[in-house]
């Protein structure tokens, strides 16, 4: 099937080719791991493991690299002043950077799970590759396009790569426009960028190494450039990010690799749009105010209903983030999960037609292959839930491909349902649901409904059936 992307680069909606038959070398870019991810983070996680997912379904064998960011990645708009990001985190936990690095990794990786995220094939710490890092600015070195601002760190000179800006379409001085830069007066052109940072002679940080400029430690960009060349090759096929990576942190990479692998060094560049909130703020870990998923679950919802409200929007699209919108979007995939389930259950759900899942197969994959339209697919999941033309043995085996193709567990969550509602409840809650029944016949409302507040306090619902008042576990 033809898989077609966005590339920010060409900004039109192109087909994809890869550069070798039936591979592709897709590298994202991970978390900063100096405090729990957000759910903005987690919406762009979703979207590369959509768009992963989705190059699997289209027979590509996917190699996926995301990078684990756990140095060099300073306070400012491009990373190269202000408070270090690590040692920042370090002191408001009162733990090591180290530890921090650690702690936050494993606490992002529980949401990866939770949101049913495919696992990267790499996971590369920045601090694993320090030796790579130093080998790529010596290379800068040698060609000629770095510069050493005395006391502060070695910089790569902008005006050197004439492409430079390329990717958001502006020129090196107009690429920067309206960014908060701080200004350096030291550096050759404001787009300049710090390759490898000197530590401070008055203060010992927590992380730092010997090179050969001086002890100190990479520029932000840096690891990205080295990781991704390192374990996917000079050339590889996708790259990926949230929307405010391509002005500065995707510019200065292909800045940096450019020179030393040939243009392009990334055929495809795709960029997602934010999650904001209501009046359209961005999310963002650095004003310490942010949802984590984790904020989600306390509230009871399942990560998957999160996942759901990202499938139904486009990653070109913001996506205003709201109670009400979670909301509607967990009714929206219980109604979906509670069909399925019904699906599930039939004793007789006949032979799969080959020829019928083909059809609606195809269908679905395509609209996720264009441009990873989830929300059309999802249209098409509500269509076949509906349709009385596809028996249920041809209608389950499309959910199993629909939950490998958009990762939202429908299945899985199906079959949770039928175990808790399997369940039974123990006998003194059945006795208040008698007695409730009995207050009901009696018109006794106040009772009734002060029943099932016990009975739901107890985690189980009353559920009026045609048989009668049913008591289901609440997931
Ligand atoms: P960070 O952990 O801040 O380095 O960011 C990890 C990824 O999340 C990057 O690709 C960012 O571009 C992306 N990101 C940051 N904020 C948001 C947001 N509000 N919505 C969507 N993606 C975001
Ligand atoms: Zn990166």
């Amino acid at each position: 099937m033809t898989v077609k992307l966005f590339n920010t680069m060409s900004r039109k909606i192109e087909e994809f080719k890869p550069l070798v038959e039936g591979k592709v070398g897709f590298y994202g870019c991970g978390p900063t791991v100096y405090h729990y991810a957000h759910i903005g983070n987690l919406r762009t996680m979703t979207h590369n493991d959509i768009l992963k997912r989705m190059l699997l379904e289209n027979g590509y064998e996917v190699t996926h690299v995301m990078n684990i960011t756990d140095v060099g990645h300073l306070t400012s708009d491009d990373a190269d002043s202000g408070e270090d990001k690590m040692e920042k985190g370090a002191s408001r936990d009162n733990k090591s950077v180290w530890d921090i690095a650690k702690f936050y990794t494993d606490e992002f990786l529980r949401d990866f799970d939770d949101l049913n995220l495919m696992r990267p094939t790499y996971m590369p710490h920045a601090t694993d590759y320090i030796k790579e890092q130093i080998e790529l600015v010596k290379k800068l070195e040698d060609l000629g396009f770095t510069y050493k601002i005395e006391d502060d760190g070695i910089y790569y000179d902008t005006s050197k790569f004439p492409a430079y800006g390329q990717l958001t379409g502006g020129s090196v001085s107009g690429n920067r426009a309206g960014a908060r830069v701080e200004f350096n007066d030291k550096k050759r052109n404001p787009t300049d960028f710090a390759l490898w940072k000197f530590s401070p002679k008055d203060a010992k940080r927590q992380m730092e190494w010997d090179s050969p400029w001086g002890i100190g430690f990479p520029g932000w960009h840096a690891e990205c450039s080295a990781m991704s060349m390192k374990l996917l090759g000079d050339h590889f096929d996708i790259h990926t990010g949230g929307e405010d990576l391509s002005r500065i942190h995707h510019t200065n990479e292909i800045a940096q690799s450019e020179p030393i692998t040939g243009a392009p060094w990334v055929s495809y560049w795709v960029h997602f749009s934010f999650l904001v909130d209501k009046s359209g703020e961005k999310m963002s870990k650095s004003n310490g105010e942010f949802l984590g998923l984790d904020a989600l679950r306390k509230r009871g919802y399942d990560p998957m209903a999160y996942r759901y409200l990202i499938s139904l929007g486009h990653f070109q699209t913001q996506l205003a983030f709201s109670w009400e919108a979670l909301d509607a979007a967990a009714a929206g995939y219980k109604n979906i999960v509670r069909r399925v389930a019904t699906l599930l259950q039939e004793k007789a759900p006949g032979n799969v037609d080959e020829k019928q899942f083909k059809e609606w197969h195809d269908k679905i994959l395509e609209a996720v292959s264009d441009n990873m339209k989830t929300a059309e697919a999802l249209v098409y999941v509500q269509e076949l839930l509906k349709t009385s033309e596809v028996n249920v043995a041809t209608k389950i085996k499309l959910f199993e491909f629909i939950d490998r193709l958009l990762g939202l567990q429908f299945i899985d969550r199906a079959k949770k349902q039928i175990e808790t509602e399997a369940e039974t409840a123990p006998a003194e809650l059945q006795a208040l649901a008698e007695a409730r029944t009995k207050a009901k016949t009696e018109k006794n409302w106040a009772l009734a409904d002060e029943i099932r507040a016990k009975i739901e306090s107890a985690g189980w619902s009353v559920v009026d059936t045609k048989e009668g008042a049913k008591l289901v576990k609440k997931a």
